[in-house]
């Protein structure tokens, strides 16, 4: 069985070809810049040399035959036939509450995920045209949609609602909602994989730290609670965003900077974090240079970082009445030993006892906490896409 797992943007199509046989990428690629001057594809058959071409693509549709073209080309395509392919699995960064889990695509949906724009006003009308364009190329495909947020849905009212007047989350649905919820699924199903127990015995604290950090409290297998909230602005401090702060922070600095509204998210998302306190790089590489160099503003922003996911993790242990295994993904997670260590140091009062020599490994899956450690410690690199192509075998066949 092939599956297609794509992730569109409002103007790029990024896709990979499942084979669910062994779960291998047969293909992948990249549409970029669709609608503006100088947009190409990149298309790599797995173990070829990457195929581009650059050309005008107007919109989506015509981005999705490339797409479907390259795939059954006769150099560098991977399928004899579209037919070869059985569904089509799209990421959605917000489902909102509309939706729990992943569900097949029919007219419902789609109006649903219409009514989710305003909460992902950048991601879901690219979702949406993605859909629309493979719809109109394979009218027969099932398509699955597949929610960052629906792994969340499981959060308790208290953990999902914020201090405001009911009428905001009852009429604008203004809640936590949560991010990453793909990548938390797939590292808790896999760690207990590795443990060797079912989900449903363990009490997890998964850590996608990248870019885009967040926390999650993962129970018996469920998510009980989330550090990112209406918009993945909330939690630790981040490459470019602030993480959590007093809300009364934001009128204060728009008093001072005449921002508006939308000046003041983007000041937030795009100039504050790990960035705006060092002044040196929203990339924790750059940062921890320069504060092996001496910078004391970058050394700050380390600080607040491993600071911030201690926290996460002591309140976390507590909203779970106990903790078995702390799980390290993403970038930041997969690849810096030094931030793993450092947060399991201060952990060490609960149990948490890191092997400094497991834990020297980048990129790869292992257990790094010492054998007689009361709580586990594990990197597992993360895999969104297998996680759609899964969830899409899963809903659809
Ligand atoms: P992501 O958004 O998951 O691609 O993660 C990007 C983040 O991972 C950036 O802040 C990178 O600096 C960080 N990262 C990647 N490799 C390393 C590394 N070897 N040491 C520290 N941070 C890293």
């Amino acid at each position: 069985m092939k599956i297609l797992v794509i992730n569109c943007g409002s103007s790029s199509l990024k896709y990979q070809l499942f084979d669910m046989e062994n779960e291998s990428v047969s293909a992948k690629g990249l549409v970029d810049r669709i609608g503006i001057e100088g947009s190409n594809l990149t298309h790599r058959k797995t173990g070829a040399e990457p195929f581009t071409l650059t050309t005008p693509i107007k919109d989506h549709k015509v981005a999705m035959k490339l797409v479907l073209d390259a795939l059954t080309d006769a150099n560098h395509g991977v399928l004899k036939s579209l037919d070869e392919i059985s569904g089509a699995g799209h990421r959605i960064v917000s489902g909102g509450d509309y939706f729990k889990e992943a569900v097949l695509v029919n007219d419902e949906v789609m109006d649903a995920l219409r009514k989710c724009i305003p909460l992902a006003p950048l991601h879901n009308p690219g979702h949406i045209m993605g859909i629309e364009a493979i719809q109109h190329a394979l009218p027969k495909l099932p398509n699955v949609v597949v929610f960052d947020t629906a792994f969340h849905q499981t959060m308790p009212d208290y953990a999902y609602m914020y201090g405001l007047p009911w009428e905001f989350y009852e009429t604008h649905r203004v809640r936590r909602y949560g991010a990453h919820g793909t990548s938390h699924h797939f590292v808790s199903l896999r760690a207990a994989e590795i443990l060797g127990k079912s989900p449903s015995e363990l009490k997890m604290i998964t850590c996608h730290l990248g870019n885009g950090s967040s926390i999650s409290a993962v129970k018996n297998g469920k998510c009980i609670d989330t550090s990112m909230g209406l918009t993945p602005l909330a939690g630790v401090i981040m490459g470019t965003r602030t993480g959590d702060m007093d809300p009364a922070c934001v009128p204060f600095v728009q008093n001072i900077t005449k921002y508006s509204a939308d000046e003041m998210n983007n000041f937030m998302n795009k100039k504050s974090g790990l960035l705006g306190i060092s002044g040196v790089s929203s990339d924790l590489r750059d940062v921890e240079e320069a504060a092996n160099k001496g910078n004391e503003r970058a050394q700050l922003a380390i600080n607040m970082l491993e600071y911030g996911i201690t926290k996460y993790i002591g309140a976390y242990t507590a909203a779970m009445g106990g903790l078995d295994a702390i799980v390290f993904t993403a970038g930041i997670g997969e690849n810096s030993a030094s931030t793993r260590e450092a947060v399991c140091k201060k952990l060490e009062f609960m149990g948490v006892k890191i092997d400094t020599a497991k834990n020297n490994i980048r990129g790869k899956e292992a257990i790094v906490s010492a054998d007689d450690s009361k709580v586990k410690v594990l990197v597992v690199p993360t895999n969104e896409e297998l996680m759609i192509a899964r969830e899409t075998k899963r809903v659809a066949f």
